[in-house]
């Protein structure tokens, strides 16, 4: 390590001022600063701060420094803001106030660059530098909470912008000895090392500063050096909005002075990294928001990581020198686990695989490790009697479910050699989806760092390249070349034959390339990596498995003779791509789930896997009722595809069995089908036939309702989530009454009986005014609101009253008809009804376009005033067996049964995170209809809605997959496929309850 002038050991404390209080910081304003204020002391770690209010809505901050800090360096202070306000414009940064200034125009006059601001006092026999500052409101990122990708995005932008800003500042108190400047790091360390009580944390920090030293050491000619904030943390940025937390401050120049610039970035980077869910990769985001407006050379992304990991072991090592050195200081005893935290994260993966990861975010090409000259490892099998087994997130070995079955793997590998090969290889790189767990809120370490081969015969294993050979438990370890060739599973050779080897091998295990060196009976497990470095895990979760590249390399050369592996783009690579193309051929108004969409590539029951292999718990996909990739379902499709599909107005028994059980699941007097494909279809068909019944055009609707996209459908959609401007652009036939919500309506609580009455006037009312209703159109139990039930004697009283003026009543089952409610198989049971007509379709065809309309065969009969009626893939052959084998399987795996057991136990355990968190306003629904909803104040029910997006995006990176609902976007609405059990349940909320206390 460079000698460089070691700060003594007083240096390394920051003095303190003497106590002084408001009144002292009250006379302190005035005398020097001639401005009359009231004080109230801010915290401070070192210096005595105050907040000075004039009464004029524009607070002031007094600043009265320690006495360590010279004026000098305080005047750099004010200027450098001075800088960033003037070349960061929109950055809030606060600006020292002129010293001549004073009075109330004071806060105008803030900024000179060239005026003095620092006032020297004394106080208590010190000498003290005070200033007056801008105050900036708002918060700060202090804390262990989770940040979202957009705020550590905004993070690492703050921090380029005030490298730009401050790139060719300079002032006489810029440069100091410093012991957070990391070009001194070596030094302090070795200073503050022996505060470490802890021998195995000293050593295994030592050990981590003194790899990172060497990195950065190498680099040190090529890293610009300007002034930098030095301590641009979590702790010193500010935002002013509350919801979205995005920084858009600095605060506290404290620490100005000159050093690496990308020292800066590490000491961001450094600051995210004990923060919940904010780990190396997420914390790479903020890397790349840096780079991409202050590029990192490729010097400065190699030393990058190192450099955070010297401010961790500075961090930690500090953080014991001051409760060694101040037993008392509890703020500092608080932060070892913080700073602990940031440690352990930044050494999680050898140094080399997280650069690696650097320089791959920031656009420089990584380092990989590449095979040296070697020869076949294996003697007697030929490449192409080695058969490849996948066992990626696609790979058909592994449908029906069993990438969960514990010997997925091997019965894949099984299977090619009873298929006639004399080794089953698996694939170098892959991400494998039977390393991947359900419920997980991490992503699963299933990237293959290595191959493994099943044999069918015992073979021999020769060196592939000239080395030492050691046995051990596992099997056997080849050094040579700088690389260590490990192969699991082998048993060693005997010495004859060791020493057989046609080259000639000296003795004590070292070995010419192609001898031989042991045997494989029926597995081995190959990995190459680097000599001398830190040793691999045979699997590395998909975001780092990149910069594992630079210490392993792609074993399967050894083995086929071809080419390494083609890497594959990463899954969350491929996704991104995926969604530029979408965006390319799509229209803008077919949205999408979440900012960054996982590629979805599986689904098995109530879970949904990506390209990753990444396992996602579904908690939205009610129209897959009975669970993704049903095998049952599979089955009857294959099988009737290969029969037959054609049109309903062919004779098959397919269409009229399911027609059939569509009528037999509706009361008397419904008893007549329609087949359609959708929804909107199913909606829009219903509506017709009500008004071909009755003759009438007008159709009067229940507000926030969404029923569809056709153009009958749409007309009585209103919910302005869906069409902001849904309400004004109604055509004029179409009318509506009150949303009956009883939790956030104009009636709440027992009040809510109201509705009915107000809503059935209202049919009165367009009686009366010539405009009869035709159709009176309504959910039956409030899915689009956040699954809200109706309330009692709703749905009866307002049939009765449409009936009564010659309309129809028309009800959408489409959301949450068909057993999803537990208690009734229909949203109309709940309310003690029947309906004249309805409408159901997702949940009825599992995903499969099918929709259905029941009614009398009265109104059936009046469609014919309208021609005949034709749908051509509706009532398919293939449709009809879907619809069949979906209602045979909600009846034979009691479904419903189960959305009532499993669903009233998910309510309850939402209740129970109601009674934590303030943010969850109520929990509505029934069975596996549920809806969680978010308000920022349970008094006036304020929608939590950036709140609630903001929840799903973060829930989606704890494996958990759920939207909003609702007018305000403020209820998740919770409506997953019926075969979840309580697992899934309990995960669900575990993730919820996470982010609930950790923020989002
Ligand atoms: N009615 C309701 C209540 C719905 O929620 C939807 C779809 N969200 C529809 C009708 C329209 O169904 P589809 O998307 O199948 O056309």
């Amino acid at each position: 390590m460079p000698s460089l002038s070691l700060p003594s050991e007083l240096e390394l404390v920051q003095p303190t001022p003497p106590e002084l209080g408001p009144a002292d910081a009250e006379r302190i304003a005035r005398d020097a600063f001639g401005l009359t204020a009231a004080a109230r002391a801010l915290g401070s770690h070192q210096d005595r701060n105050f907040l000075l209010d004039r009464g004029d809505g524009a607070p002031l901050l007094l600043k009265i420094a320690n006495p360590g800090t010279t004026s000098a360096e305080l005047e750099a202070q004010s200027a450098a803001a001075a800088r960033i306000a003037e070349r960061a414009p929109g950055l809030r940064t606060p600006r020292s106030l002129p010293v001549a200034a004073g009075g109330a125009d004071a806060a105008d006059a803030a900024g000179d660059a060239d005026a003095a601001t620092v006032r020297e006092i004394e106080e208590d026999g010190q000498r003290l530098g005070a200033r007056v500052l801008e105050f900036l409101d708002g918060g700060t990122l202090s804390g262990g909470g989770h940040l979202s990708p957009a705020v550590v995005r905004g993070i690492g932008e703050l921090a380029a912008r005030v490298d730009l800003a401050l790139a060719d500042f300079d002032a006489p108190g810029v440069e100091r000895p410093h012991q957070w400047d990391l070009r001194r790091a070596p030094a302090v360390l070795d200073a503050l090392l022996p505060y470490i009580g802890d021998a195995e944390l000293r050593e295994r920090l030592a050990g981590a500063a003194r790899e990172a030293w060497a990195v950065v050491e190498r680099l040190a000619p090529e890293l610009p050096v300007q002034a930098v904030h030095g301590d641009l943390t979590d702790d010193n940025v500010v935002w002013s909005d509350p919801r979205t937390r995005l920084p858009d401050g600095i605060i506290d120049l404290g620490d100005l002075n000159r050093g690496w610039t990308v020292g800066e970035l590490a000491i961001t980077l450094s600051s995210l990294l004990h923060h919940d869910g904010v780990d190396r990769r997420a914390a790479l985001r903020a890397a790349t928001a840096y780079h991409a407006l202050r590029p990192l050379s490729r010097a400065e992304a190699e030393a990058l990581w190192a450099l955070v990991v010297l401010r961790a072991a500075v961090l930690v090592a500090s953080g014991h020198h001051v409760v060694a050195t101040d037993p008392g200081n509890a703020y500092a005893a608080e932060n070892l686990g913080h700073e602990l935290a940031i440690l352990d994260a930044a050494t999680a993966v050898p140094l080399a695989v997280q650069t690696a990861l650097v320089l791959a975010a920031t656009g420089h090409e990584p380092d990989t490790l590449g095979l040296p000259a070697h020869v076949a490892l294996l003697a007697g099998i030929r490449p192409e009697e080695i058969a490849g087994i996948e066992l990626g997130t696609t790979s058909s070995a592994l449908h029906g479910g069993r990438w969960l079955e514990p010997d997925a793997e091997s019965a894949a590998a099984r299977a090619a050699l009873a298929a006639g090969a004399s080794a089953a290889l698996t694939r170098f790189g892959e991400a494998r989806l039977t390393r991947s767990a359900p419920f997980a809120q991490e992503a699963p370490a299933n990237v293959a760092l290595g191959v493994e081969l099943a044999l069918a015969r015992p073979v021999e294993l020769l060196a592939p390249w000239p080395g030492v050979v050691t046995a051990g438990d596992d099997g056997l370890e080849l050094r040579g070349d700088g690389l260590v060739l490990r192969l699991d599973g082998a048993e060693a050779a005997t010495t004859a034959e060791a020493s057989d080897a046609a080259t000639g091998a000296p003795a004590a295990g070292h070995v010419a390339r192609g001898a031989v060196i042991g045997r494989a009976a029926t597995q081995l497990a190959v990995r190459v990596h680097r000599d001398g470095g830190p040793g691999a895990p045979w699997f590395a979760p998909v975001a780092d498995a990149a910069g594992w590249l630079a210490l392993v390399a792609d074993p399967t050369p050894l083995l086929t003779g071809a080419a390494a592996t083609e890497r594959g783009a990463a899954g969350s690579e491929s996704a991104r791509e995926l969604i530029a193309r979408r965006e390319a051929v799509f229209a803008e108004v077919q949205e999408y789930y979440f900012e960054e969409p996982p590629a979805i590539v599986r689904g098995w029951r109530e879970l949904l896997v990506d390209a990753d292999g990444r396992v996602y718990l579904d908690a939205l996909n009610n129209v897959t009722s009975i669970g993704h990739a049903h095998p049952r379902l599979v089955e009857a499709v294959t099988e009737q595809w290969q029969l037959l599909n054609t049109n309903s107005r062919f004779n098959y028994p397919a269409v009229v069995e399911y027609a059939e059980r569509l009528a037999s699941l509706v009361p008397e007097p419904l008893d007549t089908v329609f087949l359609v494909n959708s929804g909107s279809e199913a909606v829009d068909l219903a509506l017709r036939l009500a008004r071909a019944a009755t003759g009438r055009r007008d159709i009067l609707a229940v507000r926030e309702a969404y029923h569809g996209w056709t153009d009958l459908s749409d007309a009585v959609s209103t919910s302005v989530a869906d069409n902001p401007g849904a309400l004004a652009s109604r055509p004029e036939w179409v009318h509506t009454v009150d949303a009956p919500n009883p939790f956030r309506g104009p009636y709440r609580g027992a009040e809510a009986s109201r509705y009915a009455g107000e809503a059935v006037a209202e049919v009165e009312r367009l009686a009366a005014a010539g405009t009869p209703v035709g159709a009176f159109i309504a959910e039956t139990y409030y899915g689009n609101a956040g699954g809200i039930a109706l309330p009692d004697g709703y749905l009866a009283a307002m049939y009765d009253a449409v009936r009564r003026h010659g309309g129809v009543a028309v009800a959408d089952e489409v959301q949450v008809g068909y057993g999803r409610l537990g208690e009734w198989f229909w949203g109309f049971e709940q309310q003690g009804v029947v309906p004249d007509v309805v409408a159901v379709a997702k949940a009825i065809g599992n995903g499969h376009p099918l929709g259905a309309v029941i009614t009398t065969k009265e109104i059936a009969a009046a469609y014919r005033s309208q021609g005949y009626f034709f749908s051509s893939a509706g009532g398919s052959p293939v449709s009809s067996v879907v619809g069949s084998t979906v209602l045979d399987v909600i009846r034979e795996e009691g479904l419903q049964e189960n959305a009532r057991d499993t669903g009233g136990y998910f309510r309850e355990r939402l209740a129970e995170l109601g009674e934590r968190h303030p943010l969850v306003g109520a929990v509505h629904g029934s069975g596996f209809y549920l809806g969680l909803e978010f308000v920022r104040d349970r008094e006036t029910l304020e929608p939590a809605t950036e709140e609630t997006a903001a929840i799903c995006e973060r829930l989606l990176g704890l494996g958990v997959i759920v939207q909003p609902t609702g007018d305000h976007q403020n209820v998740l609405k919770i409506k997953p496929p019926m075969c979840l059990g309580r697992e899934g349940v309990d995960a669900f909320v575990a993730a919820v309850d996470r982010v609930l206390t950790t923020g989002w």
